[in-house]
């Protein structure tokens, strides 16, 4: 038998019986990047995702959980709005300062005394590798 296209009405209907979760900005504790974490009604615990609303497959430990069939929908909950703009502001921070000490550390192996050292790096990883 020949699968029926999917429609737009199908699409709605898949979207309303998804169940959503509302989800608090958090910092993880080993690195402290920006996580969203739900509490799991089902695992009786949180599980996290990263931090953009939208359909996820859950992240239910417990094999029987419903969440597996269907996934569910983040959404970020509005009492912790401020927080999540804080999160997004200094994880954009924190790239920017990467980007700069690798352009400054692309501009250094530039210099004369950059490629000596990088020369001086590549005979001893030279010796070591053999
Ligand atoms: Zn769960």
């Amino acid at each position: 038998m020949k699968q029926r296209a999917w429609t737009k009405r199908d699409q709605k209907d898949w979207l309303e019986r998804m169940p959503v979760v509302q989800c608090e900005p958090i910092k993880h504790v080993d690195g402290g990047h920006w996580l969203w974490r739900h509490w799991c009604p089902w695992c009786k615990c949180h599980h996290h995702h990263s931090p953009m609303p939208g359909h996820r497959d859950a992240h239910c430990t417990d094999a029987s959980s419903p969440f597996h069939e269907s996934g569910y929908i983040l959404k970020l909950d509005p009492q912790f709005a401020e927080r999540d703009r804080l999160c997004q502001l200094e994880r954009s921070e924190a790239k920017w300062r990467a980007e700069a000490v690798t352009a400054r550390k692309a501009a250094w192996l530039a210099t004369p005394e950059g490629q000596a050292a990088l020369n001086e790096h590549n005979v001893i990883a030279a010796k070591d590798s053999t």
